[in-house]
């Protein structure tokens, strides 16, 4: 499948991986947007929040199991902000599920 963060998740690109285990793959965003600024996505090709099926439900559970120690390795202990886009009118560019963490300044409401 020609997906970029499949690829990535694959080795065959290389990323900065800073978590990873059975489900979820977690790596420096390559254009940060914070100081800390990491894409967190699961393993299994979903290319839309939109595309979630019931089955699924296990892997986004796991997903903010590990939420708070992923945001503690990037310095978000004293605020973080996580973000998913969904279709390119609200900014997904990538059509693999992924959620940007993003710490290490102040975050203004409402985001553009
Ligand atoms: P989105 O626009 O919400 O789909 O987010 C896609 C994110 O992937 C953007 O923030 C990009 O900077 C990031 N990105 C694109 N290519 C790479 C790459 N090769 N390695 C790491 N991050 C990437
Ligand atoms: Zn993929």
């Amino acid at each position: 499948m020609d997906c970029l963060f499949c690829k990535i998740i694959n080795r065959e690109i290389p990323s900065d991986i800073i978590y990873e285990d059975e489900h979820v793959v977690v790596f420096k965003d390559i254009s940060p947007q914070a100081p800390g600024h990491v894409l967190l996505l699961p393993k299994k090709h979903i290319g839309t929040l939109m595309d979630i099926k019931p089955e699924d439900a296990q892997i986004f559970g796991h997903i903010f199991k590990i939420l708070p120690e992923v945001a503690t390795m990037i310095g978000g202990d004293e605020g973080f902000r996580l973000v998913a886009n969904c279709y390119e009118s609200a900014g997904q560019s990538v059509f693999h599920i992924h959620f940007h963490l993003l710490a290490g300044r102040n975050f203004g409401w409402p985001p553009g």
